[in-house]
Parts: C-alpha cells; structure tokens; sequence
C-alpha cells in the first residue's frame, strides 16, 4: 500500500523536523509547503489558537489535496491578562528584536511577586482531511517569568520562560529535553494518536 502523505502547513523547518522525528515510526511521509510547491500565505486573524490553526489547515488542505496538519502556538502571561496569547508573534511588532520585548515584559511585571508571575506556552495542532474530517490537539507547559534572560537554545520567548520541573530557563534545554516537555511536543504526541486511529 502506497505510504499516506501529509502536509505541514508551515514555513518553519525547525517545526517539520520537530514532527518527523515524532511521527517516525508512523506509516506516513510529512511533506513541508515548500516541498509541496505552496506558497500560500493564510491570514492569521482567530481569537484563539484553535481558529487560527484549524483555518490554516483547511484552507491548505483545499489548496493541496492533502491530509494537513497546521499548528498554532504562544505565550500566556497570567499577570498580563493572559497576553501576548495568540499575539504571540506579533507582540510590539513582527520586526521587533525578543530582547527588546523582553525588556517590555520584565518592566511590566517588575512589581509582581515570584508566585504571579505564572505563564504558560501553549499548542494547538490541527488535522483537516480532504473527506471532511477533522481533527484537534492542545497541550501547555506551565512555568513562571524570570527575572532575566538567560540561555541559548529555543526560540523566542523561551530566555524568559523559567521551568520550574527543570530548574532551568527553556532556552537552558536541550532540543530534545525541550521536546519531552513542550507544549507543542505533548500536542503532537495527541495528534500522533488521534491520527492512529483514523489512518
Ligand atoms: P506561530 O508560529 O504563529 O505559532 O507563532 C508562535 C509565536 O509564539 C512564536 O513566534 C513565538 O513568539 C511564540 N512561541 C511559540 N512557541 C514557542 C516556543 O516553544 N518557545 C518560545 N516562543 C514560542
């Protein structure tokens, strides 16, 4: 039987390598946009994780054909109101540099106590297949905001996201010590199991 190809609905490379290692003792080829010859940009516009990755992956799954798999994700700050949420990416602007951000944030809660400072990054992974059928994951790591920068591994927030089971900073972790425990890593665990059932 032909192997089922599915589609990752982003640009990031970091994130495909991230799936293909988790899927890999799946039956399944995880193609990219980029190998899928799509160049398609999708408005991020939702108010939640799950509307904005659900609408990425149905619009590519009409353009491609393919069972699709889409994610969103961000940062939760508790003291701020649960911000930046799904405005993660965009927080004081796409071009600003994360130090400069984090800066912001450390300003922000320069009066909050240790036990307020609780945050959360969170994923949400979407299947939408060419049948109609549709599928979701979510998935948190809890942690607190530092009160510094700290650590070269990672990606945006993760200098300022201190995690407490670890006693380290996210960026402190290694790539795979940060997938055992990420957000995005648990929800693609769920998502390797609804799939399971449906493939
Ligand atoms: P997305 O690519 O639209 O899901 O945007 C997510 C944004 O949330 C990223 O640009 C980061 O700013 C933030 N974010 C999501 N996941 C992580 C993570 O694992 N570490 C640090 N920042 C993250």
């Amino acid at each position: 039987m032909e192997r089922t190809t599915i589609l990752f609905a982003t640009k990031n490379k970091g994130k495909i390598k991230e799936i293909n290692a988790i899927l890999a003792d799946m039956d399944v080829n995880v193609v990219s946009m980029e190998d899928a010859g799509i160049t398609a940009e999708v408005v991020e516009d939702g108010t939640t994780f799950e509307e904005n990755a659900m609408k990425k992956a149905v619009e590519i799954m009409e353009i491609s054909g393919k069972i699709t798999l889409s994610d969103d994700s961000g940062l939760e700050i508790d003291a701020m109101g649960k911000a930046p949420g799904v405005y993660s990416a965009r927080f004081m602007g796409e071009e600003t540099p994360y130090p400069e951000r984090f800066a912001a944030i450390f300003e922000n809660l320069k009066d909050v106590p240790e036990e307020k400072r609780t945050a959360r990054f969170v994923s949400c992974i979407a299947a939408a297949f060419p049948d109609g059928r549709r599928l979701v994951s979510y998935d948190t790591v809890e942690g607190i905001i530092g009160w510094e920068a700290k650590g070269e591994n990672g990606f945006g927030y993760d200098p300022i996201f201190y995690v407490p089971e670890k006693g380290k900073y996210m960026a402190e972790l290694s790539p795979a010590e940060k997938n055992a425990i990420s957000h995005r890593g648990k929800a693609l665990r769920k998502m390797k199991e609804l799939l399971r059932k449906e493939l």
